[in-house]
This record gives C-alpha cells, sequence and structure tokens, in this order.
C-alpha cells in the first residue's frame, strides 16, 4: 500500500522544505521502505527551463530530460533514487494540459473550472505511477496563504477523503522565531500559519518547526493545543552546520518515529544510520583543505549552482578534504590583472551558463589555469569556453567565437541542430521554442581508451546528463587536436564531442554536460572526486614550493 506524505510551508519562504522532505524520506529509506519524492510548484512556467537562474535558482535535468526544481537534487542526493520528469509539476503545466485537453474536446461540453478540473489533473500527477512504492513524499511549493498554491491544497484535501486518513498525513514546516528581548521562542506565526491551512481544511498531523534552539516544553505544549496536533508531533528543526545533518537530528527528535507511529506501522527499532554519521564526520573535521575558484556568471545567487557546490562538497568528501569554494564573477576577470584573484586558487572551475556576458573573463580564467597548470574543469559552457582559449591562443584562430554570442567567421562553438537520442532524431532550428527544446537529459558517451577521463571513470561508456543547445564544432577537431587538445570522448554516432582534455596539463578537463547532477554524498561523482584529489596534490606542491623558497 502507498502511503503519501504532503509537505507544505509557512510563515516564511526559505525554511527548507525541500531538504526537509529528502531528510524524512532518507530516514523512511533507512527504515527500508521504499520511497518517491514529487514536487508540485504553484508558478505559471511551464517548467523552470526558461527562468533566470536569479529568479529561481538551478535547474535541475532529469535523466528523462525534464527542466525541474533545484530541489529534486536534494531529493536524489539524499536517497539516490533518480527522480523522472512526472516528479515534478506546475500550475502551468497543469493548466496547459487541461486546456489542451479541453480543446481536444475531452471534457464534453463541461464548464472547465479549477475544481474539479484542475484539481482533478493535480491528484493525478501526484498518485500516477507511485503503486510501487511504500512512501510518496509530495512536496508543495510557495507559502501557505499564498493566492497560487490554493489548487494544490484543495486537491491535498481531496486526496485525504479519496485516499482515506490512514493513507495520507500532512507535515507543515514552519519557523519559531526567537525574540531576544523577550527571551522567548515565538508560536504565534506558526499557530497563524496553521490557521491557515485550516481555513482551507487541512489539518496537519505534524509541524516541523524552524528554530535556532530546543523547543522548551511548554511552548511545545502550546504549540499542540492551539494547532490541534500531538506534543510528540510537534518536532523541532534545528539549525544544523551541514544539510547532510539532517536525517540524523530530525531522527533525534524523533520525527521517522512519529510518521510511522501515525500509519501504524512499526517504529520501535532504530534505523541505521551509520552512513549519515561518517559523512558529517568527515564534512566537519577533515584532513585536508583546498579552494576551488569558481567562475560564473551568477555568483550573487549560489542556488545557482547548487548541484555544483554540493558535487565539490562530495568529492572533498572523497577525499578527506575541506572545499573551500571561491566564487568569482567572471566579468572580474576582464580587467587587466583580474586574474591575481585566482592567485591563491587550488584548481580552477568554469561552471554552465549562457550568452556573452563573462565569456572573455572565463576564458582569461581558462588560460591562467592552462598555463599555471593548475588543475581545471570546465563544465558545457566551461568546456565550449575551454575549446575557444585553445582555438585562440594555441590553434592560431584569434576570432575563434561560438555562434551563441552572434555571427562569427570561426564558429567553434555552433548551433546543435540535429542529433540522435537512442534511434530517435531530434531537429532544432534557430527561432524554435526556447522551452525545453535544448539537447536534455542523459545521454551516452564514449570515452578514448587511454584517456585520463577513461581512467578516472575505470570505463569507456558513460551516461550523462546533458543540458546545451550548442556545440563543439567537429570541423575543428583536426586543428585542436594538433594544438594538443585530446577529444576523449565522444557521443557513440561520433558526432557530437564530449569531453577534451589535455594529455601534458596536470588535470584540465571539459565535459560538455552536466557531472554535478549525479553526483551523491555516498558515491561521489569520480569527475569532483578527480578534480578534488588533483587539488589536493595542487596545493601540497605549492605548499611545498612555497616552503622551500622561504627556507
Ligand atoms: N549556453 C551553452 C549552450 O546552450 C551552454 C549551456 C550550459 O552551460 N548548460 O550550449
Amino acid at each position: 500500500m502507498t502511503r503519501f506524505v504532503f509537505i507544505t510551508g509557512g510563515v516564511v519562504s526559505s525554511l527548507g522544505k525541500g531538504i526537509a522532505s529528502a531528510a524524512l524520506a532518507a530516514l523512511l529509506q533507512a527504515r527500508g521502505h521504499k520511497v518517491r519524492l514529487r514536487k508540485l510548484d504553484p508558478y505559471l512556467n511551464v517548467d523552470p527551463g526558461t527562468m533566470s537562474p536569479y529568479q529561481h535558482g538551478e535547474v535541475f535535468i532529469t535523466d528523462d530530460g525534464a527542466e525541474t526544481d533545484l530541489d529534486l537534487g536534494h531529493y536524489e542526493r539524499f536517497t539516490g533514487v533518480h527522480a523522472r520528469k512526472s516528479d515534478n509539476t506546475t500550475t502551468g503545466r497543469i493548466y496547459s494540459d487541461v486546456i489542451a485537453r479541453e480543446r481536444r474536446g475531452d471534457y464534453l461540453g463541461a464548464t472547465v473550472q479549477v475544481i474539479p478540473h484542475i484539481t482533478d489533473a493535480i491528484k493525478e500527477t501526484i498518485v500516477n505511477g507511485t503503486e510501487d512504492y511504500d512512501f510518496v513524499l509530495v512536496e508543495i511549493g510557495g507559502t501557505v496563504g499564498d493566492i497560487e498554491s490554493l489548487p494544490f491544497l484543495e486537491a491535498i484535501r481531496q486526496l485525504r477523503n479519496d485516499l482515506g486518513h490512514d493513507r495520507t498525513m500532512c507535515v507543515h514546516l514552519t519557523l519559531l522565531p526567537y525574540i531576544p528581548s523577550a527571551g522567548e521562542l515565538k508560536t504565534k506565526p506558526t499557530q497563524h500559519s496553521v490557521k491557515e491551512l485550516q481555513n482551507v481544511g487541512i489539518q496537519p498531523q505534524m509541524l516541523l518547526c524552524r528554530s535556532d534552539r530546543p523547543i522548551p516544553q511548554t511552548e511545545r505544549q502550546k504549540i499542540a493545543s492551539f494547532c490541534n496536533v500531538r506534543p510528540e508531533a510537534v518536532i523541532a528543526a534545528l539549525d544544523v552546520d551541514t544539510i547532510y545533518a539532517c536525517p540524523i537530528a530530525y531522527h533525534e527528535q524523533g520525527m521517522d518515529r512519529e510518521v510511522l507511529r501515525y500509519f501504524g506501522l512499526p517504529f520501535e527499532e532504530s534505523p541505521d544510520l551509520s552512513k549519515w554519521e561518517k559523512i558529517v564526520q568527515t564534512i566537519r573535521h577533515p584532513e585536508k583543505e583546498v579552494r576551488v575558484a569558481i567562475v560564473g556568471k551568477y555568483t550573487a545567487l549560489l542556488d545557482s549552482y547548487k548541484s555544483l557546490a554540493e558535487a565539490l562538497l562530495h568529492g572533498g568528501i572523497a577525499n578527506n578534504a575541506r572545499v573551500r569554494m571561491q566564487w568569482i564573477d567572471a566579468e572580474t576577470l576582464e580587467k587587466p590583472d583580474g586574474t591575481v584573484a585566482l592567485q591563491n586558487a587550488d584548481a580552477i572551475l568554469v561552471p554552465g551558463g549562457f550568452g556573452e556576458r563573462g565569456s572573455e573573463g572565463k576564458i582569461n580564467a581558462i588560460r591562467y589555469a592552462r598555463e599555471h597548470k593548475i588543475p581545471f574543469l570546465g563544465i558545457c559552457f566551461g568546456m565550449q569556453m575551454a575549446v575557444i582559449e585553445c582555438a585562440r591562443s594555441l590553434a592560431g584562430l584569434p576570432k575563434a567565437s561560438s555562434t551563441e554570442f552572434g555571427p562569427t567567421d570561426e564558429p567553434l562553438v555552433g548551433l546543435m541542430t540535429e542529433w540522435a537520442r537512442g534511434t530517435e532524431l531530434l531537429r532544432r532550428r534557430e527561432g524554435d521554442d526556447l522551452g525545453g527544446t535544448m539537447r536534455l537529459g542523459a545521454y551516452k558517451a564514449k570515452l578514448l581508451e587511454g584517456s585520463r577521463v577513461a581512467h578516472i571513470y575505470g570505463t569507456t561508456e558513460i551516461r550523462e546528463r546533458h543540458r546545451h543547445r550548442w556545440e563543439v564544432n567537429l570541423h575543428y577537431k583536426d586543428r585542436l587536436e594538433a594544438a594538443g587538445l585530446v577529444f576523449s570522448g565522444m557521443s557513440p554516432d561520433g558526432i557530437l564531442p564530449e569531453i577534451v582534455e589535455y594529455a601534458d596539463h596536470p588535470w584540465f578537463i571539459g565535459v560538455q554536460y552536466h557531472p554535478e547532477l549525479l553526483s551523491k554524498p555516498f558515491d561521489p561523482h569520480p569527475l569532483f572526486a578527480g578534480f578534488i584529489e588533483a587539488a589536493v596534490r595542487h596545493h601540497e606542491h605549492s605548499e611545498k614550493m612555497h616552503h622551500k623558497a622561504t627556507s
């Protein structure tokens, strides 16, 4: 029997509903249950694919090519369960599906309305394809009280009746602010927020309360009685120093116990959380430390690079090292001497990106990494810029550019107009819709025998997630190879360059895909493990040189 846990949020946004959902799922999983996580987003975009990273943070890509909310990344990292297109929906998608059905005449003369048509469509998305799971956790984006989330809340209210209370549970995440002058944690915002939920017919069975200190018994009682929940179901979500400490912290507060008790499932035995303890221990007390400079365009909002930051952390775990991330706005590297900012970096990374702004700064960073033999990882746009840098500096093509920036005589990077997905041929033209039309999702690549990447992966066949519209132009391959750049990974049909590397550099790799999306704390991505390992080596080497110079 599949049970559904709905997770809503109140009081303020950014309380970490995504992490809370992922952590609860991880706890249920640690107790042997099969879990799946889903997210409903109340905005009108069909998916976040066309949104600026500043609006929305990172767009997370699934194997099946969906552009989804970044919380799905947390879900995958915490549970190892790969998300699918069907695990994230938005108001925009629901409406466009319902309207398409209406146009087809599927509603047979009915007046199409929010209730029941929109709510039915939401219920379908929640329930579809969940038969094989013990628990489905459904996170509702936004904050209770927003106009936008009403249809989703109504759908949940109805589902509790349709499926029964023994198969559904509502968890509400709130904030208990500490007011220093009163010396108290305040419960009123939580009470109000629960009232908002009750107004739309939803009574939560558990409150997860974000707080910077333990909840005193009197406050807990107060919340329980005002909000109509058991005192044991008022769970403190205390601030933690790393998100990976959340499962342990929630377990200590009795969260998983209380969920299982609610559903009438056995809860006495404690789950084995030793793997979580181990990674938290490594994160807190690593033996080494490295500094990685990340040269990007969206550095003012680190959520834009969520998976990347996590993957670097995982690479650190693999090497027992703390990874200090130095986020550098690419445009600052366009000034004379801008690259001094890279002086102390043990490794340099240029992540994915879009558009011309900052690209010259990224190219400068890449040149610096190549010339100074600093470990370098270029991801997607970062790989494309690495190829342009090589063309300009080493292959005698000073005008090398990407058609993403406008017409050019030397299109080292060009618009991808067709490619194969399995046996299907996909085609694109300039001027096509921007939404959902990139090369998206998991594609296979073949690695060159004996290359650095083949060694790092330990195989010559890989499958990685993509999100790009432009590609490195194969036409220039021979000239670039003559200049020292090895094309060490290609699409299986040999048409799309997937990986480039320099053989005469300690560690310089550019990849067209996004390895950060597949990295897990328990299973760090080999490229990130290798990259941080190279950074550690570089760090030790420069310490030695420094020591020699000063002694
Ligand atoms: N803008 C580039 C492209 O579309 C790179 C995209 C990316 O870095 N994800 O090909």
